[in-house]
């Protein structure tokens, strides 16, 4: 897969929040009604306030002050409203954005060809489609609320105090500018480290999935320990990124606390000073006091909602990135497939997936109906073929083609609609046999997939499942045994009715019973189509109408069966004679 450098400027921020807040223009505007609405309340609160104090000193009547009063617990309770409102409304709108990114994410990661997959362990993808998109989903519906909210809150406290007194608007206006400023210019310290915890936490999590996965295999190999030993360095990675970042964010909290002493300190003074001068009543020097205090918590909110910016800036980069990378395997002209079996062609064909050709100079034809007998040694490069004959992979030079048409022309969903394949190992999941086999497509009904299953001759089989369809496999299809989880791969395949059938037969034996339910399951698999099939058995090659023996990715031998196997010169004939289709020599 082709990667672009990673690279976002302004406009596509800008590209990307309105590509997806588009949609939700409605909510948008809500939540900017909202803001507005709950912003000039919280500026009432202490004028309200100073008017009771200096109402109560003037020795006011108690009914004026307690109606004062009762507004203050009315709009203080309302403010409080509207905001947990806003909230809610910020928070839906967060969610239906990114989940809307997450869906498109998916979407595009999915399409993407094997290579790309191969790069790649599931638990990183897992913390890019998740972890990354929930971070945004934060910025999404917070950075709206709060940046936006604050904005307007600070603008009108200064508004207000500058009403008040232009002296003292004057210097907490310039104390909000340099806060802002020594808190947006420290942020980058942390935001660096904030970026390589995050990395680390995707390498340790990428980590634990894939060795957890890989269990059985730790521990036949014992290769326990060093597992251990290699999570203990991962795991330390991620500490000392995790600390380091930590002591950063602690920095810049001690450097709030700091400056918000001063705030203080410049309200209270200029408070008492301009009262003892008896400029100011006492509920304006309360007011000076109650107004820095409500400074404080917007100014924090922008400097974090910045250091959000940045977050969400990395985790949209790294969305950008992938959402721009783009699949090798170039789209078809649209010109759909026959339905017919086609004949079949490796036009000199190589193929490597890194440096090291896999295959060299492939080249073979198969008539319409025919069915191929691939052998050879093992990682002689069997797979690999049905690989490219399925287009998980084009190859490096040459072409493979279907009725001459070279598939690279042909779309690649329409190619593996066409061919079925089963694999060397069958992936199965955690759900029903059912499920199993419609690949949860609900609108396959159960006459269809018995019919289908009647005809392959898999019927019997089922049946002697203990709950038939409805038999639920473990995690990862465990309770079926190699040759069943192949049953259950050719059953699909027949749901499928493609034109092209390919088979990598399972190396390990299988039991007698099964064996027999899937000679019969492979002779109808081929009826009528074209087949390819790995075989590692003498009784499946039989099936073969040309035998093709691959060497180290070369053609070491191809021809058709019956003239190989009478002629003793050849190599299919000496295997024929060795008993086993595992070249020992
Ligand atoms: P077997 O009989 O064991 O199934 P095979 O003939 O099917 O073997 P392939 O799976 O085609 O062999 O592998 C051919 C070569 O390509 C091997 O050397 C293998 O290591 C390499 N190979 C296979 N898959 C990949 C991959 N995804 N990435 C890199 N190299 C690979
Ligand atoms: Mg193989």
């Amino acid at each position: 897969a082709r990667r672009f450098p990673p690279s976002l400027s302004m406009v596509s921020y800008t590209q990307a929040l309105l590509r997806y807040l588009r949609p939700q223009a409605g909510r948008v505007a809500g939540l900017a009604g909202l803001l507005f609405t709950a912003t000039g309340l919280q500026l009432l609160v202490p004028q309200i306030v100073r008017a009771f104090i200096d109402g109560a000193l003037a020795g006011e009547a108690t009914r004026r002050l307690v109606s004062m009063a009762v507004w203050f617990l009315v709009v203080s309770v309302a403010t409080q409203l509207l905001a947990a409102a806003a909230t809610y409304v910020g928070t839906d709108l967060g969610w239906r954005t990114t989940n809307q990114m997450r869906a498109d994410l998916a979407d595009h990661l999915l399409a993407l060809d094997m290579s790309f997959h191969n790069d790649r362990t599931p638990g990183e993808l897992i913390e890019r489609i998740d972890g990354d998109i929930t971070g945004l989903a934060n910025f999404f519906s917070q950075f709206v609320v709060r940046v936006l909210g604050s904005g307007l809150l600070l603008v009108g406290i200064l508004a207000a105090l500058f009403r008040e007194d232009v002296r003292v608007g004057t210097a907490l206006a310039g104390f909000t500018a340099l806060t802002l400023v020594a808190m947006y210019r420290t942020r980058s310290l942390a935001i660096n480290a904030s970026n390589s915890e995050r990395e680390t936490s995707a390498q340790l999590f990428g980590f634990i999935e894939e060795r957890v996965a890989g269990l059985d295999d730790i521990r036949a190999n014992g290769a326990g320990s060093h597992v251990m030993r290699r999570y203990a360095e991962v795991a330390r990675e991620y500490f000392f990124k995790g600390r380091s970042a930590w002591m950063r964010r602690s920095i810049i909290w001690v450097l709030i606390i700091g400056l918000f002493s001063a705030g203080f300190l410049i309200a209270l003074a200029a408070g008492i000073w301009l009262y003892l001068e008896g400029a100011i009543t006492l509920g304006t020097a309360f007011l000076f006091y109650q107004y820095m205090n409500m400074l404080q918590d917007p100014i924090e909110q922008v400097t974090n909602q910045l250091q959000e910016l940045q977050k969400a800036g990395a985790g949209l980069i790294r969305f950008a990135g992938l959402m721009n990378t783009t699949t090798d395997l170039p789209a078809g002209d649209g010109r759909p497939l026959g339905a017919a079996a086609p004949r079949v062609e490796f036009r000199d064909v190589t193929f490597a997936y890194d440096e090291q050709p896999v295959l060299h100079d492939v080249s073979w034809t198969l008539e319409p109906g025919q069915v191929l007998g691939l052998l050879g040694r093992t990682g002689g490069g069997k797979s690999t073929i049905t690989r490219l004959l399925f287009r998980l992979y084009d190859p490096a030079t040459g072409s493979v083609r279907f009725d001459g048409r070279d598939l690279r022309t042909v779309d690649v969903d329409d190619v593996r609609a066409r061919v079925g394949m089963v694999t060397q190992e069958v992936q199965l999941f955690a759900a029903t046999v059912r499920d199993n086999l419609t690949f949860f497509d609900g609108s396959i009904d159960d006459a269809e997939i018995s019919t289908v299953l009647s005809e392959a001759g898999l019927w019997s089989w089922l049946e002697s499942l203990p709950h038939g369809l409805d038999t639920e496999l473990g995690p990862g299809g465990s309770g079926l045994s190699a040759g069943e989880a192949q049953l259950v791969a050719f059953a699909r395949v027949f749901l499928k009715n493609p034109s092209v059938v390919i088979l990598d037969e399972p190396s390990s034996r299988l039991d007698p019973a099964t064996e027999a339910a899937m000679a019969d399951a492979i002779d109808r698999l081929f009826a009528g189509r074209t087949g390819i099939i790995v075989a590692h058995r003498l009784e499946t090659v039989a099936r073969a109408d040309r035998i093709l023996v691959l060497d180290e990715g070369r053609v070491a031998e191809l021809g058709d069966r019956d003239r190989l196997a009478a002629d003793p010169e050849s190599r299919f004939a000496a295997l024929l004679r060795a008993g086993s289709l595992e070249e020992t020599a």
